[in-house]
């Protein structure tokens, strides 16, 4: 469909409303203020490669090689304390695994290699299998089950996204940890702490990696920054979304590195939230006067679309809308097809 024929159909469903309320959430707003224009989706949708060389530190031995809005490069951490160093998510592949390795091994400089993943998803950690023996490697356990009950699957989706995303995948394995740990786990990683914390919302096994000391939070897709939230399949839970970004909050965090976009502040998480919160409230409020879900679709996701413009990725917002309407009414999920 052309972007005319979508704006179009899009300004066709609005004038059908009734009046609603026009207001974007006052966090969301100011968020957007940076993020005035959607990226060009030729640039989203460059061959999906970690662009090392443009690593840098946003404090001292805490490095980010960051996501240049291209569609599934995430932004990766290297956590570097006195006795070892920490990596937060390996890219999608081989070669994006093999180029953040050895970017992590120059800042190491010899002291040994931990590798853990913000979640299961192919664009985070489909590199994990290059760490392997040269890294130890920890996740949560509901990120060890539901990458091995989901990996293969997602793998093979993944693999129907083009010839750039096939490409990075090839020869990809996917791979155990050597090491779960449960709830929430402490390392030393010799004059730095980091802890690590299962908040399962965008995946059954997501995970923040928090550095209280320096309050830095790595966020993996619970945040992003300048895109619409993912609500992949059934596992991603609305409301539970909503709590999971009030108790990073919490942690009053400085800086954030969401799963994409920009390195921020926690105007981010309170973006994310509110525009969750939004979905939320307006879904409930049709979902009440009785819409079947598919009205409630056609009513809202262009409403949604335009209130948060400055976003990318808005094929997302129906998905959301629907995980929302399943949770107002106990009606069974309905996800449209990609
Ligand atoms: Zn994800």
């Amino acid at each position: 469909m052309t972007t005319r024929r979508r704006m179009l159909m899009g300004a066709a469903a609005l004038a059908a409303l009734p009046i609603l309320p026009w207001r974007v959430p006052a966090a969301a707003a100011q968020a957007m203020k940076d993020e005035q224009r959607r990226t060009d989706p030729a640039l989203l949708n460059r061959a999906p490669l970690i662009q090392t060389e443009r690593a840098a530190e946003i404090a001292p031995g805490v490095t980010v090689i960051p996501d240049p809005r291209i569609n599934l490069v995430p932004n990766i951490g290297i956590v570097a304390g006195r006795d070892a160093v920490l990596v937060v998510d390996t890219g999608i592949g081989v070669e994006n695994g093999r180029r953040v390795l050895e970017t992590a091994r120059r800042i190491a400089a010899g002291r040994p290699l931990m590798l853990t993943l913000t979640h299961f998803h192919p664009e985070h950690g489909y590199g994990a299998q290059v760490f392997k023996g040269q890294a130890r490697i920890l996740y949560n356990r509901p990120q060890a089950e539901e990458l091995r009950a989901k990996g293969p699957a997602y793998l093979a989706m993944f693999r129907g996204f083009g010839p750039d995303v096939a490409k990075a995948l090839e020869g990809v394995e996917i791979v155990e940890p050597d090491e779960t740990y449960e709830g929430e786990r402490r390392i030393d990683l010799g004059g730095r702490t980091v802890m690590l914390s299962d908040m399962a919302a965008h995946t059954r096994g997501d995970q923040i990696v928090h550095l209280p000391d320096e309050r830095i939070v790595f966020t993996g897709d619970l945040a992003e920054n300048g895109f619409f939230p993912i609500f992949p399949d059934e596992d991603a839970k609305g409301q539970r979304w909503i709590e999971v970004l009030k108790r990073i909050e919490a942690l009053d965090p400085k800086q954030v590195v969401a799963g994409h976009g920009a390195v921020a502040g926690p105007e981010v998480l309170r973006a994310v939230r509110a525009y969750l919160e939004d979905v939320q409230g307006e879904v409930r409020r049709l979902a009440a006067s009785g819409a079947p879900v598919e009205e409630v679709d056609r009513r809202l996701t262009p409403l949604l679309k335009q209130r948060y413009a400055g976003w990318d990725n808005d094929m997302w917002v129906p998905f959301a809308v629907r995980v929302f309407h399943a949770e107002a009414t106990g009606t069974p999920l309905k996800l449209p097809s990609f």
